[in-house]
């Protein structure tokens, strides 16, 4: 270990500093350490990250001081982080700044510490208090009948004068003090049953085989579950989770955010016991305060939580001998992350399954076409991952039966607008009579999605954004769904030579769907879920509980109602509009209405009744309404395969958008255009190059959006190169640029 630390401070700076380490510190500084240095004219914070016998840098400063006994962060994940800022293309102190949490880093978020104040031996005869002591006699009385000190210990938390009596009770030795480190647990209040490993079926302990034959060799490999839902993914991942923590391992459980649900928690709380495995688990999600991540990343990094289930960041949660990661529905696109540094938390958990030499099962029932490619072999290669199938429901329930309702017909039978097919009216209606449950999804919100005159052709637009604005009846306003824009909605026509009273609304979006529904079904009992009505967080329990409960008939929602819900009596799910994916103008179109289609079918018909799923659109004939229709993941992979491979898209290449914006559309554009010139002169055959072209949301927020597609089998050379010349290019401060390596939103 030589003198010189190589340092990342927290400033972004894109390199690291050199600094010698003071004798005094020698022992203590590792990799990883968190330290103080002097920079510039201040001090700042940083990590070590490496080691060298001398700097090529005249008058080198010295580390000021060290943060912590011991080194917060495993070399592994300075390893990760530098490969994220090479692979993501962001400065190294950004990806740092993922591997270890704010409430972790800056060292002020502590643990919560109580005062346990008991009665010294001594003080058990009555005392001789001055009557100026009323307040210290209450305490002695409140101890005595407390002999444990805790009821104290709450009124110190309080910090009320309580602890100025106590200090002076201390001072004559009437008490003891010891201050108690108290962790911070979200689920301290709950009871979690104690629940058994189910005897798996056939193809559950083929799969489970396949994942622990991977997690004992030296180098594992990833495992693609391939698992229809409700084919029993979760119990393989539980039994393989009990396996590796049998070998004194620990692991890590990616979901969802959405997923993130009590219950599925509770799945994993129950089934792992402190006593009888030896270890807590650890949840992580964005709605911990500061302290309780602090606490529990700390119980992760101690170890005695060796189990971590959570959202995206936990990818990164300092499990100790990590043996197994699990990324479940790992097609979602929420393990995007959409800000700087733009990653993948499915794609960093493989990588950091490699450094770890640790397993990765991917589980899905409707696998990104990216994961499954890599389950293929080609071109004479093995593949990448293992694969399995789990082809049937564990409870061996049916899969529900797909029905595809052409608008074009329906449009011809029924005048104007119309939400509901005479299908899936019939459909809902048998529901209803049958006291059967009904999921309704659209993934627009608002009332209706355009307001325009038909007279003098005016269209309300928004003044920041290129968008429509929507129009939402309750409130009587138009909103923009981007920038938050809102105005009430006005009686005439708003052009001041028109003034026209006859207003169109058109489009359809939930609030539309609630208002037909009650016109068409006025006995039903009906709930709407979107972020229109979820502004309250416990409204989202409220809703899902009455609808548990049978206090619901239908209900309407966005994405928010298609994934994880499962509950028997729901038999008929109709998705108003299957074709709204398809006209993104994004090469995933076609993915997402597929994966979007079998999604929410999976929601119907958990229970003894046949599930029915009815599909409104206007392309029938489409490839991912056909072959979802069918449940038929492989014949709809076979088809979309080929059109990535002709049109060199991934995963045949690795995409990489390029996007500028600013105020000045002019200054946007040619900056856009200098930089796209000079990735075409120096790119050569590096890189298939778009644009630069105005964004298909060509403004948003007031900012306009000029964007690039650049596609490439040599992903670290071409964002090598973007990073040259971005740097050299020194952009203005008022243009732009964001890099978005395989990016999942092309708007
Ligand atoms: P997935 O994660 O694929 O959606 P789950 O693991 O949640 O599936 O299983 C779906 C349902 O089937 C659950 O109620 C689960 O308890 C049950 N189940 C899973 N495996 C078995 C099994 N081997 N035998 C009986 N029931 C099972
Ligand atoms: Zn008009
Ligand atoms: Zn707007």
């Amino acid at each position: 270990m030589g003198p010189i630390a190589k340092v990342i401070v927290d400033i972004a700076t894109g390199r690291e500093f050199d600094y010698r380490v003071p004798e005094r510190l020698r022992d203590v500084v590792r990799v990883g350490s968190r330290v103080r240095v002097p920079f510039g004219h201040r001090n700042v914070q940083g990590h070590v990250v490496a080691f060298a016998e001398k700097s090529g840098y005249p008058g080198v400063k010295e580390i000021t001081d060290v943060i912590g006994e011991r080194p917060l962060l495993d070399p592994t994940m300075i390893e990760l982080a530098r490969w994220m800022a090479r692979y993501y293309c962001c400065p190294v102190e950004t990806a740092m700044r993922c591997v270890l949490p704010e409430a972790v880093r800056q060292g002020e978020t502590t643990f919560k510490q109580n005062l346990h104040v008991q009665l010294t031996a001594a003080t058990a005869g009555p005392l001789e208090l001055g009557p100026r002591a009323a307040k210290q006699a209450l305490v002695v009385e409140i101890l005595k009948a407390n002999p444990h000190g805790m009821f104290l210990a709450l009124l110190l938390r309080k910090a009320d004068v309580t602890a100025a009596v106590v200090e002076t009770l201390k001072r004559k030795g009437i008490v003891e003090i010891a201050v108690k480190t108290a962790e911070r647990d979200p689920y301290s209040d709950e009871v979690f049953l104690p629940s058994e490993p189910l005897p798996l079926n056939a193809a559950q302990q083929q799969a489970l085989d396949l994942v622990l034959k991977s997690a004992d060799t030296l180098e594992p490999s990833v495992v693609l579950l391939h698992g229809v839902t409700g084919s029993g993914k979760t119990e393989v991942y539980l039994q393989a989770i009990e396996h590796v923590l049998a070998q004194g391992k620990g692991v890590i459980v990616l979901v969802p955010e959405i997923s993130l649900t009590p219950q599925t928690v509770e799945r994993f709380k129950s089934r792992f016991n402190p006593k009888r495995h030896g270890t807590q688990v650890a949840v992580l999600h964005s709605h911990l305060s500061a302290g309780e991540r602090h606490d529990e990343w700390h119980k992760i990094h101690r170890g005695d939580a060796r189990i971590v289930i959570g959202a995206r960041s936990a990818v990164f949660a300092p499990v100790n001998a990590l043996g197994l990661i699990v990324v479940d529905e790992e097609h979602e696109t929420s393990y995007k992350q959409e800000e700087a540094p733009r990653y993948n938390a499915r794609d960093v958990a493989v990588v950091r399954g490699r450094m770890h030499k640790c397993a990765v099962v991917l589980g899905s029932a409707t696998p990104s076409l990216e994961s499954y490619f890599n389950t293929q072999p080609r071109d004479d290669q093995p593949p990448k991952y293992g694969l399995i199938q789990l082809p049937e429901r564990a409870d061996h329930k049916q899969m529900p039966r797909i029905r595809v309702v052409d608008l074009r017909e329906e449009l011809m039978r029924q005048k104007g607008l119309f939400v509901f097919s005479e299908k899936l009216r019939t459909a809902i209606s048998l529901r209803l009579e049958r006291k059967e449950q009904t999921l309704l999804f659209l993934n627009r919100r608002g009332y209706a999605t355009s307001m325009t005159c038909p007279k003098c052709g005016y269209v309300a637009k928004c003044e920041n954004c290129s968008v429509s604005l929507v129009y939402h009846r309750k409130l009587a306003q138009l909103k923009c769904h981007y920038c938050g824009h809102e105005q009430a909605a006005p009686e005439r026509c708003p052009s001041p030579d028109c003034r026209s009273p006859q207003i169109k609304y058109s489009g359809v979006g939930t609030e539309k769907i609630e208002a037909a529904v009650a016109k068409n079904f006025p006995a039903a009992r009906v709930a709407r879920m979107d972020s229109d009505v979820m502004i309250r967080k416990d409204l989202y329990r409220e809703i899902l509980g009455a609808f548990r409960t049978g206090k619901i008939d239908i209900l309407i929602g966005t994405q928010m109602i298609a994934r994880g819900l499962h509950y028997p009596n729901v038999t008929l799910v109709g998705i108003i509009y299957a074709d709204m994916a398809l006209h993104l103008p994004d090469f995933r179109a076609a993915e997402r209405t597929f994966q979007l289609i079998v999604q929410v079918a999976g929601r119907a018909g958990r229970g003894d009744v046949e599930g029915e799923v009815v599909v409104q659109t206007f392309t029938p004939f489409a490839d991912a309404i056909r072959h979802a229709r069918q449940h038929d993941f492989a014949g709809f992979y076979e088809q979309e395969i080929e059109y990535r491979r002709e049109f060199h898209y991934p995963p045949f290449t690795r995409a990489v958008a390029l996007l500028f914006r600013g105020r000045n559309e002019d200054k946007v554009r040619r900056h856009a255009e200098a930089i796209g010139e000079r990735l075409r002169a120096q790119a050569g055959k590096l890189a298939l190059i778009a644009g630069p072209a105005p964004a298909p949301m060509a403004k948003i927020k007031g900012f306009f959006r000029y964007n690039m597609l650049l596609r490439t089998r040599q992903i670290m050379r071409l964002t090598e190169l973007i990073a040259a010349i971005l740097r050299a290019a020194k952009l203005p401060p008022d243009v732009l640029a964001t890099v978005d390596v395989d990016p999942l939103s092309l708007l």
